[in-house]
């Protein structure tokens, strides 16, 4: 595997712990020539551009606002046309919520060659950390990815995708917790179905709160949940009063059955 000069990489960088980066990613920034990053990286994979390499944080500019969307497919469009090799690194997956298809774009556009790598999506992984397996036998046969708030300011039809999928997994979740979990309840999800949510997962930053998504939000509040945070409806976040911590010595076997019959009964559909 190698990387070529004149190319934009749109990288996934996974959601925060440097060792959920794919062998790619690590292979791609350790020969980057141009580094375009923002808050959600981890610093320890920017940490790996080589000597030389021009770091841009595109989460920050002068006026101490994110670089806007176009600026920053001119600057990777650009760099790659002077035959600079150009990583452009984003948190998670590059093509969930990430904006690496509007980048791809761009290069089609200006006739950039470009490759995109996967990485771990905090969709995938935060729900992990928290202790909440997507999809369990019996409990949860699907999830859906969704997002809290749309670009300028929009909001989804929260009411329509609630019974998307038996597990919902909320992105962006934070800003707008409560919102959120009061529009999932009379579209379909019993307020005490239960919910977790979950701050800068997979790093030692990593906070969580379970509760039903009646109380979350108030919960969530008091515990000082903020962004970047993750939310998990459906009855399989029940299983994270099992799975979040290590096995007690003494705890003696625990009954899953019971933990996932204590809610709200079949996942709302
Ligand atoms: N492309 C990214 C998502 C970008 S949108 C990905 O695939 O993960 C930003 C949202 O991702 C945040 O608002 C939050 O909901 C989620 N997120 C990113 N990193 C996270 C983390 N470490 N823990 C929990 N949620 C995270």
């Amino acid at each position: 595997m190698t990387s070529t000069p004149g190319t934009v990489y749109l990288v996934g960088a996974g959601p925060g712990a440097p060792g959920l980066a794919t062998v790619r990613a690590v292979e791609l920034v350790g020969r980057a020539e141009v580094l375009a990053y923002d808050r959600l990286a981890p610093a320890e994979l920017v940490a790996l551009a080589p000597p030389g390499c021009e770091l841009v944080d595109v989460g920050k500019s002068a006026s101490g606002q994110a670089m806007p969307q176009e600026e920053i497919d001119d600057l990777l469009v650009g760099r790659a046309r002077a035959g600079r090799n150009v990583v452009r690194l984003k948190g998670g997956d590059p093509f969930v919520f990430g904006r690496g298809g509007e980048e791809a774009l761009a290069c089609v556009r200006a006739g950039v060659p470009f490759e995109v790598v996967p990485g771990v999506s905090s969709a995938l992984a935060a729900p992990a950390a928290a202790g909440v397996p997507l999809t369990h036998r019996e409990v949860a046969a699907s999830f859906a990815v969704v997002t809290a708030s749309l670009a300028g300011g929009a909001q989804p039809d929260l009411a329509r995708l609630a019974g998307a999928a038996d597990t919902l997994v909320v992105l962006m979740a934070a800003e707008r917790l409560e919102a959120v979990c009061r529009a999932l309840v009379p579209a379909g999800r019993p307020a005490r179905q239960p919910a977790v949510v979950v701050q800068w997962a997979g790093t030692d930053r990593q906070r969580s709160v379970r509760a039903t998504l009646g109380d979350l939000p108030a919960l969530a509040a008091a515990a000082g949940i903020g962004p970047p945070a993750t939310l998990v409806a459906g009855e399989v976040a029940a299983l994270a009063d099992l799975l979040a911590r290590a096995p007690e010595a003494d705890a003696g076997p625990v009954e899953a059955a019971r933990v996932l019959d204590s809610s709200s009964g079949p996942p709302a559909r």
